[in-house]
């Protein structure tokens, strides 16, 4: 089976073919990249209807060159959670493809794509997930037929929080890669200059399962202002963000007896996340699998791959039926695909 994924659920215009025979995975990307500020809702959907046509076409095109006119067995997208007029494009075109090439179509949930690709790719049996993205941070675990919300963020998404602060500081859109960068060159300084680095006292926000980065980003903000250098903040905002991060996926494995955890979304790029969780799953005896970074950040190679899961298991929307929906919860989603997996 062949599917061709169409992701555009906020910042990331992306096209891909899945081929499931060879598991292999063509991703075009164009990605929004506002001047000043963050993601602005208008701007993106501007970008999103502009940038589309073309992935899409690239995608076909090097889909049809190889196995002619009848290369798509399906067309999926991402249904949401996300930007609505973003979303509305990316149905628009999934939908106007899938009858033009006359093949089922399948909506699929953006978040519950940033944990199959994982599960995929890691060939692990029942992990844990954490998705740590930009507008979202929780902790996913399968039971009866759904991935649970075991734990989640009470207020912004990660990436989100981190963002926020940089663009407080002025640096632009996205900040996290900047923040990481930061943050290492000040560990590495502190470090030659023998004293190590200093964590400079912020909000650790955990209750149970849930966490909260809102009074983290306003301490971060507070210090910037108060003339602390942007390099110590940046350290110091990592630390606890992604220790929080790391307590709650120990504790969803604890919780759970999984002994396995996969983590997904664009702030997993992030080299000391990775580091960290890596270090926690070591210690309890639990393996870990984190995606190259081509499947982190919003593809839509996850959005095929998935979606040709969700095909294989006959789990398709008649075009009628296939509203967006930007609050769409991983938890709303009935896992079809898992029982008798063949792709
Ligand atoms: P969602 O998947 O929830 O819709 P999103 O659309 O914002 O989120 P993602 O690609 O998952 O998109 O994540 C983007 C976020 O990842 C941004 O907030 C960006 O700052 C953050 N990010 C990217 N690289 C890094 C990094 N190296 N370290 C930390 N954060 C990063």
């Amino acid at each position: 089976m062949r599917v061709l994924g169409i992701e555009g659920t906020a910042w990331c215009a992306s096209a891909a073919l899945y081929d499931a025979e060879t598991d292999s995975v063509l991703i075009e990307s164009d990605p929004y990249e506002p001047d000043s500020g963050g993601i602005h809702p208008r701007e993106a959907a501007e970008h999103m209807s502009e940038a589309i046509p073309a992935v899409v076409d690239r995608v076909l095109t090097a889909a049809e060159d190889e196995h002619g006119p009848d290369a798509i067995d399906a067309v999926a997208f991402s249904r949401g959670p996300g930007l609505g007029p973003c979303l509305r494009i990316v149905g628009t075109a999934a939908r106007s493809l899938a009858g033009t090439l006359d093949v089922p179509l399948v909506g699929v949930n953006h978040m519950v794509a940033h944990l199959e690709i994982g599960r995929h790719q890691s060939g692990f049996d029942n992990p844990v997930c954490l998705n740590a993205s930009g507008a979202n941070a929780h902790l996913l675990g399968y039971h009866d037929g759904r991935y649970r919300v075991l734990g989640e963020t009470m207020d912004a998404g990660v990436g989100n929080a981190i963002d926020k602060f940089t663009r407080h500081v002025g640096w632009s859109h996205p900040g996290g890669p900047k923040v990481e960068a930061a943050a290492a060159e000040y560990a590495s300084e502190a470090d030659e200059d023998g004293g190590g680095a200093e964590l400079l006292d912020m909000p650790y926000v955990v209750k149970g399962m849930d966490f909260s980065f809102s009074g983290i980003s306003s301490a971060a903000n507070d210090a910037a202002d108060d003339g602390v250098p942007v390099e110590e903040i940046c350290f110091s905002l990592q630390e606890h963000v992604f220790a929080m991060l790391t307590e709650v996926s120990e504790r969803a494995l604890s919780l759970t007896g999984a002994d396995e955890l996969v983590l997904g979304g664009g702030v997993a790029q992030n080299d000391r996340l990775r580091e960290m969780l890596a270090a926690m799953c070591e210690a309890r005896g639990a393996d870990f699998h984190a995606p190259e970074p081509r499947f982190l950040r919003d593809n839509a190679g996850m959005i095929a791959v998935l979606g040709a899961k969700m095909a294989a298991a006959g789990d398709t929307v008649p075009i009628a039926e296939s509203a967006v929906d930007p609050n769409f919860r991983p938890d709303r989603v009935p896992v079809t695909w898992r029982d008798g997996e063949s792709v």
